[in-house]
């Protein structure tokens, strides 16, 4: 028990007196729910009467709140993320959900707990996104063609950034089979390091048959000096020379998440796919040998074509005794014609 006191006046006993701060348990019903907790007051010492001290009082109203989100779900940083993850307005958002812009508005500032019925909502958006759609269906008579037309963007453009996200979880969990074993050089796939690595080759652009080999080269080349690939992708021995597993699902992936711009350009019978950089490389991802291996690799096949790279990579026991379409061991990195 807090021994600490403070003069306050007595309504009870019409005097100044010495108040006393005690501990005590205490019930209460707040939006609904009822919470015990441990709340300080000020009582006088002679009747034994509570007496209103605003600090204790705001004190005792920041537990219940705590413990009312801790029960109810999301805290205020969650509340503020949900309108976001739309990038929606304010102004648009509460439409969507038939609230007040004022009722949003002091939610995401913390200056009110959502009921619960509101918390039930917020959180189902938090957790399920996209039910926002079914919302929108219920109040979309309360909106112009011209609200109709931008909240459409906004939640399509979000759609979209799902299938981004997923995508990139998709090529995790296909390469995650190969982790930790010779087909994948015995590096757990990072996503972002193979990203680095292409924006590093197409800063200026470059074919993509070229690309494939280049991240072939540079995987196997590390392997060959530090028995570790440096992505962890896994490679397949196809008719023009090795290139990433699922390569195809892998750069749209990278396009989509907006890494690169893949161009097709039509020639004759021939079809030229361009890969160009649309974001800087970033080198703290990598460690100064592979940053090295990167540049040599680079250099070495500078003066060189997707064909001629092609010819070239047949040459490699990699791709010689490999059967087609199977994964290439990174065993095969130690004849590798490059590097010593
Ligand atoms: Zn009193």
């Amino acid at each position: 028990m807090m021994a600490l006191t403070k003069v306050k006046y007595c309504d009870g006993c019409q005097k100044d007196v010495e108040a006393v701060i005690v501990e005590r348990p205490a019930t209460y019903t707040f939006k609904g729910e009822t919470f015990e907790l441990i709340e300080r007051v000020l009582q006088c010492p002679y009747c034994r009467e509570d007496l209103y001290d605003e600090l204790l009082d705001s004190e005792t109203m920041r537990i219940l709140t705590k413990l009312y989100e801790e029960r109810v779900g999301l805290s205020l940083e969650e509340i503020k993320s949900i309108r976001g993850q739309y990038g929606l307005s304010m102004d648009l958002f509460s439409r969507i959900l038939g609230w007040s812009k004022a009722t949003i508005a002091r939610y995401e500032t913390g200056k009110y707990i959502p009921d619960n019925s509101h918390m039930q909502v917020l959180k189902k958006l938090k957790e399920k996104p996209e039910t926002i759609d079914e919302y929108f269906k219920l109040n979309m008579h309360k909106f112009n063609e011209k609200e109709k037309r931008k909240i459409l963007v906004k939640l399509n453009s979000y759609d979209q950034n799902i299938v981004e996200k997923n995508l990139v979880k998709l090529m995790n969990i296909n390469y995650k089979m190969h982790e930790k074993t010779i087909d994948s050089g015995f590096r757990s796939f990072n996503f972002y390091k193979l990203v680095n690595m292409i924006l590093f080759f197409a800063e200026e652009g470059i074919q993509k048959t070229k690309l494939m080999k280049l991240l072939f080269y540079s995987d196997f080349l590390n392997y060959k000096r530090n028995l570790i690939s440096i992505t962890g992708v896994p490679y397949v021995r196809l008719p023009y020379g090795p290139v990433p597993k699922d390569h195809d699902l892998l750069l749209s992936a990278i396009e989509k998440n907006e890494y690169i711009d893949i161009d097709y350009e039509y020639m004759n019978e021939y079809t030229f796919i361009n890969i160009k950089a649309k974001r800087n490389f970033d080198d703290t991802l990598f460690n100064k040998e592979e940053i090295e291996i990167l540049r040599q690799v680079k250099e070495f096949f500078k003066n060189y074509g997707s064909v001629a790279i092609s010819e070239y990579s047949h040459n490699e026991d990699g791709w010689k005794y490999t059967q087609d379409r199977d994964i290439i061991s990174y065993d095969f990195a130690e004849t590798l014609s490059i590097g010593d």
